[in-house]
C-alpha cells in the first residue's frame, strides 16, 4: 500500500494525531525512552513514572509479579500526549518473542514505529522479528540509536548494520559527536542545529544552537578541535555515501531515518518526537472486507486489536483496546457491535493519558480508547455507526505448541472450561476442542505463554491446572467447499478438533501430515493463519 502524505482535508483534529509502537530488543531502551517521550511530551513531569506505575500495576495480581520477576513485558497498554502541535498516541508492545502474536496485532493499530537499538549492539534478534511484522505491513520506521553515551560502534558501522541485515535504506538526520564518555551530542543534518548532551541534568532537554552549516566558525565555540574536525569529516562522507531523507520511501517503508541519542539522558528525544510529528503519517486507511476506511470519514468506525483482562483478579471484566479509524467519537455515543448486531452504548470508554486512564469525552480517528466489557467484544470485531464492516487483517496464526491441560481439582473442570474460553478470547491461548475423547488441547507460539496460562487461572479462578505433552505440533484451519471439507473431517476424525469459534482445525504432527492431507485433499487448503473474525 502506497502511503499518501498526510492529507491538509483531513479534520485538523486528526491531522495532528499520531499512533505509534516503539519496538525493540529487550535492554534496549524501550522503557527509558517512553519516559522520556512522555516527559518531553508535558504529560507528566517525573520521569520514572512509567516504570513505577507499571510495577504498581504489577504488583496487584500475581501473573504480572512472575512476569517482573522474568524480566519482560508481556501487556499492552496505549497512552496519549501532546507535543508541540501534535497529538501522539504511544501503543505499546511486548518485548519477549513468546508473544509475538499479541505484537502483530498491536501493529495492526499502528501507523508508525519507532525501531530501537542499542548503539553497542547493533540490530538484535527480537528487533530483526519486529521489523519484520512491520515490512509485512510496509510500516514507515523511524530509528533511534540509543546509548551513546556508551562505548558505541561506529555510526556507519551501525548503520551498514541495519541496510544490510534488514534490506533497509538508512537516512541520517542527525550524527552523533564522539561516543562514549566523549560523546557531546549530535549535529542536527535536516535543520543545521548543534545538540549539546547535558550529562548532569537527565530530565532536561539539552541545549539546542543554531548553525549555518558546518563551516559555521560558531561551531568553534563549543567543540574541541579535534571533535570538529571529526564531525566535518564524518557529515562529508555520510552526505556523499549515505541516502539523504526521502518523505515517501518512508511512508513507504523502504527507508528509516535515524536519530543518534541517550534515553537516560534526554538526549535525542526532542528530535525524535519533532521527526514524529513532521515525518509519520496521519491516521491511515484500513482495510474492510467492502471498502476502504479512510481517517476523514464522518462517521466512527473501529476495531478491537487487544482484549486485556481487568487488572484486579476479582473481577472478570475486560478492557477491549479499539483503533478508531475514522471519525469523531462522543462518550456515550451507541456503536453497532457488528459480529452480534446489537447496539452498545459506549458510556465509560478509557483514554490512556499519560498520567493516568481517564475517562474519554470524545476521540478521534486514529485515537486508542478502552472499551471495558464483560466479554461481548473480542479481538477483530468492529465497531461502527450501522454499517457492517469486516475489519481484515487481523489473523490468528497456527500454534507452535500444544499441551493437554487438566484441572488439578476434578470438581471444579467447569470452571477449567469458563477460564480457557475466556482467555482464548482475550487471544492469550488458541483452544481446541478434540473430536474424540475428552478435554482440551491448548496452543500457544511460546511456550512462556503457557506459565501465565497457567498462573492466571490458578489467581483469577482458584484453580491449579496442569499441562502435560501431546503429540501434536501445529494445526491448520481448513478452507474449502463445504462438502469437500466435510469429506476432510470425516477421514482425518482422530486428528480433528474444533477452535473455540467452532471452527474445524486439523491437529498435526510432523510436516508429514500435512504433505499428505494435501495430497489426498487437494480442494481443501490448509491454512496456517486466521482471519480473527
Ligand atoms: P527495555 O528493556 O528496552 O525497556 O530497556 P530499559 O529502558 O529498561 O533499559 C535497559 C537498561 O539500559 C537500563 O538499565 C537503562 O537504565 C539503560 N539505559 C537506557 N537508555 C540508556 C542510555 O541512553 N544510556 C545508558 N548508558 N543506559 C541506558
Amino acid at each position: 500500500m502506497s502511503r499518501t502524505h498526510n492529507a491538509p482535508e483531513l479534520p485538523p483534529e486528526i491531522a495532528r494525531r499520531r499512533t505509534f509502537a516503539i519496538i525493540s530488543h529487550p535492554d534496549a531502551g524501550k522503557t527509558t525512552l517512553t519516559e522520556k517521550l512522555l516527559l518531553h511530551g508535558g504529560a507528566i513531569n517525573m520521569a520514572g513514572q512509567v516504570r513505577a506505575k507499571g510495577e504498581a500495576r504489577r504488583t496487584r495480581s500475581d501473573f504480572m509479579k512472575m512476569e517482573q520477576e522474568r524480566g519482560i513485558s508481556v501487556s499492552a497498554s496505549a497512552m496519549s500526549f501532546e507535543f508541540a502541535d501534535y497529538w501522539l498516541n504511544l501503543v505499546d508492545t511486548p518485548g519477549h518473542a513468546d508473544f509475538s502474536e499479541d505484537t502483530y496485532r498491536t501493529l495492526t493499530a499502528v501507523d508508525a514505529a519507532v525501531m530501537v537499538i542499542d548503539g553497542a549492539k547493533g540490530v538484535e534478534s527480537q528487533t530483526r522479528k519486529l521489523f519484520e511484522v512491520c515490512r509485512l505491513r510496509d510500516m514507515p520506521i523511524l530509528t533511534f540509536c540509543n546509548k551513546m553515551d556508551r562505548e558505541s560502534r561506529d555510526p556507519f558501522e551501525i548503520i551498514d548494520e541495519i541496510q544490510e541485515s534488514l534490506a533497509l535504506d538508512v537516512a541520517p538526520v542527525s550524527w552523533p559527536i564522539g561516543m562514549g564518555r566523549d560523546f557531546l551530542g549530535a549535529y542536527d543534518l535536516v535543520n543545521d542545529r548543534l545538540e549539546l548532551m547535558d550529562r548532569a541534568e537527565r530530565n532536561v532537554k539539552g541545549r539546542s544552537i543554531a548553525i549555518a552549516g558546518l563551516d559555521d566558525p560558531k561551531l568553534a565555540e563549543h567543540l574541541p578541535a579535534d571533535r570538529l574536525e571529526e564531525l566535518r569529516a564524518e557529515v562529508e562522507m555520510a552526505r556523499g555515501l549515505l541516502p539523504t531523507f526521502d518523505r515517501q520511501a518512508f511512508l513507504d517503508g523502504t527507508l528509516t531515518p535515524i536519530w543518534f541519542g541517550s534515553a537516560i539522558n534526554s538526549f535525542g528525544v526532542k528530535e525524535l518526537l519533532t521527526g514524529l510529528g513532521a515525518y509519520a503519517p496521519a491516521p491511515q486507511p484500513r482495510a474492510t472486507e467492502t471498502r476502504q476506511i479512510t481517517a476523514d470519514e464522518p462517521k466512527v468506525a473501529g476495531f478491537v486489536f487487544k482484549v486485556q483482562a481487568n487488572m484486579d483478579p476479582k473481577h472478570r471484566d475486560r478492557v477491549a483496546f479499539v483503533r478508531l479509524c475514522s471519525g469523531h467519537f462522543k462518550r456515550g455515543a451507541k456503536l453497532k457491535h457488528v459480529r452480534s448486531g446489537k447496539q452498545m452504548a459506549i458510556s465509560n470508554p478509557v483514554l490512556f493519558l499519560a498520567n493516568d486512564r481517564e475517562i474519554a469525552d470524545d476521540a478521534w480517528a486514529g485515537d486508542i480508547i478502552g472499551v471495558p466489557n464483560h466479554g461481548q467484544l473480542r479481538i477483530g470485531d468492529a465497531l461502527t455507526e450501522g454499517e457492517d464492516l469486516r475489519f481484515t487483517g487481523i489473523p490468528s496464526f497456527a500454534p507452535e505448541l500444544l499441551q493437554s491441560v487438566r484441572a488439578g481439582d476434578p470438581l471444579k473442570a467447569k470452571h477449567l472450561d469458563k477460564a480457557l474460553t475466556q482467555f482464548a478470547e482475550e487471544g492469550a491461548a488458541k483452544l481446541f476442542k478434540p473430536e474424540i475423547g475428552a478435554g482440551w488441547i491448548v496452543g500457544v507460539v511460546g511456550p512462556l505463554q503457557f506459565d501465565v496460562l497457567g498462573s492466571r487461572i490458578e489467581i483469577e479462578y482458584g484453580l491449579p491446572v496442569r499441562f502435560e505433552p501431546t503429540q501434536y505440533a501445529s494445526a491448520r484451519w481448513l478452507r474449502g467447499a463445504a462438502a469437500d471439507v466435510d469429506a476432510f473431517i470425516k477421514a482425518n476424525r482422530g486428528q480433528m478438533a474444533r477452535d473455540h469459534d467452532g471452527d474445524p482445525v486439523f491437529l498435526t504432527r510432523i510436516q508429514w501430515d500435512i504433505d499428505r492431507a494435501e495430497k489426498d485433499f487437494p480442494n481443501v487448503e490448509l491454512a496456517a493463519t486466521k482471519q480473527m473474525m
